[in-house]
């Protein structure tokens, strides 16, 4: 037999395992050090209420002969699809429940998408990057090509005419770089992929972090009904990180080749998944319900203070960066032209405290570096603290 060989393409990825290893390394040979984590991309605060109380309900009605539930339809159920709809339509976005698929979150998704094009499709990434849209596509044994963000462009790359793609991932607000596109922005790409008669896949995993005049959908943006598909989860929005449940929607329209991409999308998921479970449905739902959007926003003040408390000390510093606003990231400059590992060791050192070096998101994260607002706010504000007398 033969194993998939594009697996070895595949650059190991190194990244977490070695901060791990940095910071065990450093915290045995100096046990007293307090050290603080900026680094992590989990969320930290727990479920609203009504997604608890709706699980807790989601598992007593499992119980009972009159109210259990077996495989449920691979599309999710029809009231949960509703109340995505709604969501949507709360931020003048008009999805219909039968163009969404709820799924177990949005990284299985972005990552399975895959299955539905072809192995010779190019694929175009912005770097820095999510890795989960380049390891999936190496391991398809597709050609990818990288959109390089920068300081010049604000991490916001833009499509380049005299260059050929099929498949385009974009992610807005950006993990890494927290960068936000505007409307116009993304025209640009919707105008793009039209002409190149390519999908763009869109990642809105942070669009609850949104709270400028920015789109939170791509189909907020005229066109893109004719070239997109979107991805998001309830993991970032409602802390549904370990309790998993997201959702992809793909316009009914939306053809390439002389198939419809929905058609598709549901074929390779009633083959390959078999739905997310009654009580996480359950929660969903209880999250887009009116008091799981006021509970949801509890959290996610939060967690934008924190990353108000870091940009602001930035600006103090005069450091660039971006992110920080509509987004849990904040994505800097690493001072006086060092590497990312290099101040990652300072920062760990001098500091004690922990980010993520962007190099491990792409070449054009070196020099840069990712904190995030998901922590506890005590420590995001001694954090900061320490990072000021450590710069400053
Ligand atoms: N997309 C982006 C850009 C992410 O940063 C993450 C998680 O960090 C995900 C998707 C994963 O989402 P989920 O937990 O729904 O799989």
């Amino acid at each position: 037999m033969n194993i998939n060989k594009n697996f070895d393409n595949l650059v190991p990825n190194y990244l977490f395992a070695e901060i791990a290893k940095r910071v065990t390394d450093y915290q045995t040979a100096n046990p007293d050090k307090d050290i603080i984590r900026l680094g992590i991309g989990d969320v930290t605060l727990p479920l609203a209420p009504a997604a608890t109380e709706a699980l807790k309900k989601g598992a007593d009605d499992l119980s009972k002969k009159e109210t259990f539930k077996g495989y449920p339809d691979y599309e999710g159920y029809e009231f949960v699809r509703k109340a995505v709809s709604d969501y949507y339509k709360s931020f003048g976005v008009e999805i219909s429940p039968d163009e969404i698929l709820i799924s177990d979150g949005a990284k299985s998704d972005c990552g399975n998408i895959g299955d539905i094009f072809g192995a010779d499709n190019i694929v175009l990434v912005t770097d820095p990057v999510y890795p989960v849209y380049v390891d999936s596509n190496i391991m398809s044994g597709r050609s990818i090509i990288y959109a390089d963000c920068n300081k010049y462009n604000n991490f916001k790359a833009m499509p380049d005419k005299n260059i050929h793609a099929d498949i385009i991932y974009l992610c807005s607000p950006n993990n890494p770089t927290g960068a936000a596109y505007t409307k116009d922005e993304l025209k640009a790409w919707i105008d793009y992929a039209m002409e190149n008669d390519a999908v763009i896949l869109y990642d809105s995993a942070y669009e609850a972090f949104i709270t400028e005049d920015l789109p939170r959908s791509i189909f907020a943006v005229e066109g893109a009904r004719h070239c997109a598909v979107e991805f998001c989860s309830l993991s970032k929005t409602a802390g549904f990180t370990g309790t998993r449940c997201g959702y992809t929607i793909i316009p009914k329209e939306l053809e390439r080749d002389g198939h419809n991409i929905y058609k598709l999308w549901y074929r390779r998921q009633a083959t390959k998944f078999n739905g997310v479970s009654w009580p996480v449905q359950c929660a969903a739902a209880a999250v887009f319900s009116e008091e799981g959007q006021k509970q949801i926003q509890v959290n996610l003040s939060y967690y934008r203070e924190n990353a108000k408390i870091i940009s602001q000390a930035l600006d103090e510093l005069g450091i660039y960066y971006t992110g920080g606003k509509n987004s849990p990231y904040i994505w800097l400059e690493c001072p006086n032209g060092m590497g990312s590992w290099e101040f990652f060791d300072l920062l760990l050192t001098k500091a004690n405290v922990v980010g993520t070096p962007g190099a491990g998101f792409g070449k054009n994260g070196e020099g840069f570096f990712r904190l995030t607002s998901f922590g506890d706010r005590d420590k995001t504000i001694e954090a900061v603290k320490r990072l000021k007398d450590f710069l400053s």
